[in-house]
Formats: C-alpha cells, structure tokens, sequence
C-alpha cells in the first residue's frame, strides 16, 4: 500500500551496527517526519482496535516511542515493559535468552486487571525473545494477550515462529 511504501521509505539500514555483520534498521528518520509518523501512528491505532485491546504495552525503549501516541489516539492505557531494575513500584519480572547470556524485563503488575486485553507494540520483531517474555509478563499479571503489532518484522530471524506458541492464537502483525 501507499502508507508501507511511505513507512518503508523512511526507515534506514544502517550497516555493521551495533556490530559488524548486522544490518540495523533505523526508525528515527520516521520519527522525524510528522507524516510518517502520523500514518504509522494511525495504522497501529487501528490494529488496537481491530483486537478489541484494553490496554497498551509498549516494549523498551522505541516501542515507547510508538505505542505512546497510539494509547492516546486509541483511547488506551499505556503501560511500560523495562529492562529490569528501572519500574520503581512492585513487579514481574522474566527472563529470555539472548544470543549470548540471558535479559530481564519488568512490569507494573498491578496496572494490569483481570479482563485485561493488551496489545504489545515494538518498533521491530528479531528473534522474538522479547515479544515472548512481554507475553509471559502480561499472562502472569492475569491478563490476556489481545495480539503482538510491530512496524517490521526480521522474517529471516524466525520471530514469528518463536512467538507462535506464546500467541496461543492472537495475531502479531507487522506493517
Ligand atoms: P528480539 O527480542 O526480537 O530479538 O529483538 C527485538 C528488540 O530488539 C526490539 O525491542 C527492537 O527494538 C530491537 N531490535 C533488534 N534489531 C533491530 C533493528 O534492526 N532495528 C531496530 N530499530 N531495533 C532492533
């Protein structure tokens, strides 16, 4: 479409970063235009509802940058997944596997309700490790996972293969 032409032109490959071998995709020429940004912006506003989602999580720390305008243009709650050690109040924490060693993420439980239905939105799906650990966080916290939306997907990696068991069935779209 128009607007995946537009997204997709906006987003740079910036090569050996942040090691050699690794082409990274760069979102911040996207942010920096406000008519990228609104279009992407809107479309993922419109996945939240098409899911029916209560509540929005949002992945450290570019899927901050997104999911924050799409809460308030949806009408949701935000709720922040972090790196572990940076919520102050009480948490869940969960750990994942990296390619070496292993991470953990935090979330506020208690933002979280019985009946909750929350999307999580990222700028970019990988390996899938991170998306899968949100999905745990969200389940142990009591709520339901309403579906996964992302601007890109790295489908050589085989994040959606990764995620596919943790989804039990909910949709992870990738404009
Ligand atoms: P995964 O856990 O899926 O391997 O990694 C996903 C996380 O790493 C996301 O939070 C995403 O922001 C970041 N990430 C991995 N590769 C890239 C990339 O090429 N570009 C950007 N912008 N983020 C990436």
């Amino acid at each position: 479409t128009a607007t995946q032409d537009l997204l997709l032109s906006r987003i740079r490959d910036v090569p050996d970063y942040p090691k050699p071998g690794v082409m990274f995709k760069d979102i911040t020429p996207l942010l920096a235009d406000p008519v990228a940004f609104t279009a992407l912006t809107d479309a993922l506003a419109e996945l939240c509802v098409r899911c029916d989602a209560t509540k929005i999580v949002g992945l450290e720390a570019r899927g901050f940058i997104l999911a924050a305008p799409v809460a308030v243009r949806a009408g949701l709650g935000f709720i922040p997944v972090r790196k572990a050690g940076k919520l102050p109040g009480a948490t869940l924490k969960q750990a994942y596997e990296l390619e070496y060693g292993t991470a953990e993420i935090e979330i506020h439980a208690e933002d979280l309700v019985d009946g909750d239905r929350v999307i999580v939105i990222d700028d970019v799906l990988a390996t899938g490790g991170t998306a899968e650990a949100s999905l745990e966080l969200i389940r142990r916290a009591g709520a339901q996972v309403a579906g996964v939306a992302v601007l890109m997907e790295l489908g050589f990696l085989g994040g959606r293969a990764r995620l596919e068991p943790a989804l039990r069935g909910a949709p992870l779209e990738a404009l």
